[in-house]
């Protein structure tokens, strides 16, 4: 079977590590080059798009910034799942509240903002502190500005009136700042029966918005079905195949939906040693029409990103339950380059192992890494 994925990442790459034993074969579509690669080695095997629709059985995406006229052209091939409504959703903030609120799904309460007087309908709507953020491109807490006290608006404002000056297609959701106690994450899978496969609630550690650490351990049951809920009624709404992955906030017990993301997902990346099937073959599985695989918790996992390095202390390897994930990318700062999952069959031996890979990995380059280390208990 051959799947075309949109995108040339770390997600296509372990898509096609975990597709070779199903005999699924990837080729991965750069949308800036307009070229078809190969995942592992990125090596060129064609260029256009019409090419590589036509060269494919099925079409999936591993990241929903993608222009519109190329997610139009692969809907119309039929090959295209989840589809682009799934992935215009996940890349467009409006789009993605819109369905949240037509889902009954909780949210933190939000307004879209156009110019200054939206802006100042907002400040005095949702009062403050306030969170804002770019309704297209916008990952990792990249494009947001953050209102904490009302004497801020008109320096904030000003920052967000040049970003919405320079860009015609853009717009800004302005939503209430939430005091959460936790951030957690739900990735499940829906094949095109409708059948549905979650993963236990993962908890989240984020450093300057973007991930760092994914704990799955056994979760709080009245979490774990409150978060299947809203899965299953936004997954239901786009009529959803392939694996979605939804943020929460946690606050006082209740979830609030942060963002959803229609594709495999950073927080599901421990699932390639802690779950039964892990979220890149459960992908490919529901969008082949294959059945889906068993999403149980096996042990305790944990998942380290590994930001801007290239290289990692070799004796960390020396620890059991260790798997390194590199993605063979060029270092940049803060660029996602691989990952490591830490395994154990009981939560104290996994706290055991995660101090000492803690004192192993330098902290200028995993900071925060105690903070997590007090959550693997019971
Ligand atoms: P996002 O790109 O929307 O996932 O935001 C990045 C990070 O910013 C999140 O993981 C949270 O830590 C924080 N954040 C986003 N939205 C809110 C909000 N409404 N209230 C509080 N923190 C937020």
């Amino acid at each position: 079977m051959k799947v075309l994925v949109l995108g040339a990442g770390q997600l296509a790459r372990m898509m096609a590590l975990a597709g070779a034993p199903l005999n699924i074969v990837i080729s991965a579509y750069d949308v800036n080059t307009d070229t078809i690669v190969h995942p592992l080695t990125l090596q060129k095997l064609g260029t256009g798009l019409s090419n590589a629709i036509a060269d494919a059985e099925v079409i999936t995406a591993e990241f929903e910034h993608i222009p519109l006229p190329i997610l139009e052209q692969c809907q119309q091939s039929g090959k295209f799942l989840p589809g682009s409504e799934a992935i215009q959703a996940g890349g467009d903030r409006r789009l993605e509240k819109a369905l949240l609120a037509r889902c009954g799904v909780a949210s933190a309460s939000y307004l879209v903002i156009n110019n200054e007087a939206d802006f100042k309908q907002a400040v005095s709507e949702l009062g403050s502190p306030l969170i804002f953020k770019s309704a297209l491109a916008g990952y990792d807490g990249k494009g947001q500005w953050r209102l904490k006290a009302p004497g801020q608006a008109d320096a904030v404002w000003q920052q967000m009136a040049d970003f919405l000056a320079a860009d015609a297609k853009q717009a800004i959701v302005a939503e209430q700042f939430i005091g959460f106690n936790r951030e957690l994450s739900l990735v499940g899978v829906r094949a095109g029966s409708g059948e549905v496969n979650v993963y236990p609630l993962t908890e989240n550690h984020h450093v300057n918005g973007v991930l760092s650490v994914s704990l799955a351990r056994p979760v709080n049951i009245m979490l774990q079905q409150q978060a299947e809920q809203m899965f299953a009624a936004i997954a239901d709404n786009l009529n959803y195949v392939g694996v979605l992955a939804i943020e929460f906030f946690e606050v006082d017990g209740k979830l609030l939906v942060n963002e959803i993301a229609p594709r495999v997902h950073n927080s599901g990346h421990w699932t390639q040693q802690g779950a039964d099937v892990c979220q890149f073959a459960n992908h490919l599985r529901a969008v082949t029409g294959m059945p889906l695989g068993n999403t149980e918790l096996l042990r305790p996992t944990l998942m380290i990103n590994i930001l801007g390095e290239d290289h990692v202390p070799a004796a960390i390897l020396s620890i059991a339950g260790l798997h390194l994930h590199w993605y063979g990318k060029q270092k940049r700062p803060g660029r996602k380059m691989g990952h490591i999952n830490l395994s154990a069959d009981s939560l104290a031996e996994l706290k055991a192992r995660f101090a000492r890979l803690i004192d192993l990995l330098p902290e200028a380059a995993f900071p925060e890494l105690e903070q997590m280390l007090g959550r693997v208990s019971d």
